[in-house]
């Protein structure tokens, strides 16, 4: 990473850290030595006389948006507040936050990756290769297959998810534990329709996916129904949670969220006539890669990314080049362009539907 992410990254991360352990310090009894411990990584990070000095005075901070006490914050960055108002972690800290997470204590015991979620721990690329760890020794086709099940597959009956591994020649890749209390009511659970783990159910009756641009929300009836709003996708059926089973928060984030638009992609581009797509080819080199039938070389090759802050994905693409030609965002994430090609000159970047529309047209050239 670029010298202003990293240094960002430490103090975004402790206070997510923060965040998340003072959301739980009624059940957690460590909590409040990881706020503490915490409070002392933001100190360090801004210096004597502008840094919160105690926790409580961090726990206030952390109401607040990013950008009111940490100067260099991006505007996306600057805009994220941790916790609301009953003390919980907001969804844009699972949007925005986790394109920071960084290890604040790297080269010291550090006593709260025992206990934290790793997403607030780990980088993404820590998460992402120690799911695949088993596949990498595999065959190609063994990766893409098992990468592919683990995306579409985040949550379900713990038989029928047994059932189905089985039947591709898959041993299970991460552990699924059962749903959440919170992620449950009276005893049923609801997928998101876009990346089908459990939607988050909130005291007041609001069922919904985390990720926001999944635009996932509903509001739940008395009668075990949720109702959509506006703009959300069609209300899914709620299933048994006795039995049911679902990935943990961190994979659902670094390997769920982002795979849900590589393979809706990866399935769009492989049904154009006259060309065949690969999904993670030679073990994710890439995203994505196309070919024209009947040839060895690649047509297109594709990196999707899906950060909510073009500065990060910026500063994160710099520090590790992506190996396919083509740099891709999510067509939620359509107003990014601009601000990219600028902040990546030289570097071809595209949404999904135009990356889509292009290699419909050059599949239909002649060679
Ligand atoms: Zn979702």
């Amino acid at each position: 990473m670029n010298t202003s992410l990293t240094a960002l990254a430490r103090p975004v991360t402790a206070a997510v850290r923060a965040g998340y352990a003072w959301s739980v310090r009624r059940e957690k009894p460590e909590a409040w030595l990881e706020v503490a411990r915490m409070t002392g990584v933001i100190m360090r990070h801004l210096g004597p006389g502008s840094a919160p000095v105690t926790p409580s005075e961090l726990v206030a901070l952390l109401h607040q948006p990013l950008g009111v006490w940490l100067s260099g914050a991006d505007p996306v960055l600057g805009e994220l507040v941790i916790l609301d108002e009953h003390d919980r972690l907001t969804d844009d800290t699972y949007g925005i936050a986790c394109d920071y997470t960084t290890e604040v204590l790297a080269g010291q015991e550090d006593p709260g990756a025992r206990w934290l979620p790793k997403w607030r721990t780990h980088r993404a690329e820590q998460v992402e290769q120690e799911a695949f760890q088993r596949l990498v020794s595999g065959s190609d086709e063994d990766y893409s297959v098992g990468r592919r099940f683990l995306v579409e597959h985040p949550a379900g009956a713990s038989d029928d998810l047994l059932d189905r591994q089985t039947d591709l020649g898959l041993r299970p890749l991460v552990s699924y534990e059962p749903i959440p209390q919170h992620r449950q009511e009276a005893g049923r659970w609801w997928a998101c329709p876009v990346c089908h783990w459990p939607m988050a159910i909130s005291p007041s009756g609001h069922v919904t996916c985390r990720f926001r641009p999944h635009r996932a929300t509903y509001t739940l009836t008395d009668g075990l129904r949720i109702l959509p709003a506006d703009g959300a996708p069609p209300a899914p059926r709620a299933q048994s949670a006795n039995g049911a089973v679902c990935v943990d928060e961190s994979i659902w984030r670094f390997v769920v969220v982002p795979g849900v638009v590589e393979i809706r992609l990866h399935d769009r581009l492989d049904r154009l006539p006259g060309v065949s797509a690969a999904l993670y080819p030679g073990k994710d080199r890439f995203d994505v890669g196309v070919r024209r039938a009947g040839e060895d070389d690649w047509l297109v090759t594709l990196d999707v990314k899906d950060f909510s802050s073009p500065a990060a994905l910026a500063a994160k693409v710099t520090d590790r080049p992506i190996a396919a030609g083509v740099l891709v965002v999510p067509d939620y994430r359509r107003d990014q362009l601009a601000q990219l090609k600028r902040l990546l000159p030289g570097m071809d970047i595209a949404t999904e539907s135009q990356i889509y529309r292009r290699t419909s047209r050059l599949s239909r050239e002649e060679q």
